[in-house]
């Protein structure tokens, strides 16, 4: 598989788990599992939300700009903002400030009591992140935490954008241009590549509850058990909600445990909570790794007009870019 197909998978992966995952958001995964059910698993709407719409974001600046430029994605952010995408109270607050003319470094760190938001909203738009700097860990790390910053200024916000854009460039580093035989090769490689990504992902952060939360997904990754008592256990010990750390966890142990693209899609939304993050980050995840081809067609023809090939476009623009920096 090619690097450049990691590319697209990823960014599409963002927009499916999007589109996917935003009919059932705040469901609980037994409600959201019987809406899908009841469907055959079919996009419902096709329209995606602030999840991508911030993700495209940061495609754009990172390619204007050729790397991280705050004033300029600031900017982007602004330009870019639909009310109807369903932004969280936290970033419609910063993007307010800085529309009013607050600096960009300045905004974020003045709500929630001057400490920041840790919510999910800077992890679920850092796949771009992953992908330009896959080759190198502190420099996406750096570029992680000034991407989140712009809205999200505490530590765990920042932390957890940085563990998800590390996770989608382990996933666009392995299985590329491999020549394997048989299924089952193929699957017990995938298995092996899956694991170094677990002690790889532990070995990068920093912070003791991600630390931790990642030691949980080794341990679930290790139980065998039937799904039902799968999906319990990844909400009740890894959390299904919108703080960082309850969400950021999750997408990576569902792209582990499944064994393709579909897969980890319906088991992220099949836990509920916070269904359109939890599905972007997957998908972010889990496109990188399998590809733009693995991504099911109809959910792909799904989507609302244009944006696939808007979003294939910025992926063949970051990978470009990749190549310079
Ligand atoms: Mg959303």
């Amino acid at each position: 598989m090619s690097l450049l197909e990691k590319f697209r998978g990823a960014l599409l992966g963002v927009a499916v788990g999007d589109a996917l995952g935003a009919p059932v958001e705040g469901f609980d995964g037994e409600s959201a599992r019987r809406f899908y059910e009841k469907h055959g698993w079919k996009m419902v709407s096709g329209k995606y939300t602030d999840d991508t719409e911030m993700t495209i974001g940061v495609a754009e600046s990172l390619i204007a700009c050729k790397g991280f430029n705050g004033a300029h994605l600031a900017q982007q952010f602004l330009r870019n903002y639909n009310e109807s995408r369903g932004y969280g109270p936290g970033t419609r607050e910063v993007l307010k400030m800085l529309s009013e003319g607050v600096s960009w470094k300045e905004a974020s760190r003045k709500i929630f009591g001057g400490e920041g938001s840790y919510g999910n909203g800077a992890a679920m738009r850092i796949a771009p992140v992953g992908l330009l700097y896959h080759e190198n860990a502190e420099k996406l790390r750096e570029v992680a935490f000034k991407v989140s910053e712009i809205t999200h200024a505490h530590e765990l916000a920042k932390e957890g954008a940085a563990l998800l854009a590390f996770a989608v460039a382990l996933a666009c580093r392995y299985g590329c241009n491999r020549y394997t035989v048989s299924a089952e090769e193929e699957e017990e490689e995938a298995g092996e590549t899956k694991r170094e990504m677990l002690r790889s992902l532990h070995a990068f952060a920093r912070h003791r509850i991600y630390k931790e939360k990642l030691a949980r997904i080794e341990a679930l990754l290790h139980a065998k058990e039937d799904e039902e008592e799968a999906r319990k256990r990844a909400v009740s010990e890894l959390g299904n909600g919108e703080a960082a750390f309850n969400s950021v966890p999750t997408a990576i142990f569902s792209f582990l445990r499944s064994h393709d693209f579909r897969e980890s899609i319906v088991f992220a939304i099949s836990l509920g909570g916070d269904t359109d993050t939890i599905a972007a980050m997957t998908g972010a995840v889990s496109g990188a790794f399998y590809g733009e081809r693995s991504i099911p067609r109809e959910w792909l023809e799904s989507l609302e007009s244009g944006v696939v090939a808007y979003l294939t476009k910025l992926a063949e623009d970051l990978y470009e870019l990749s190549k310079e920096i």
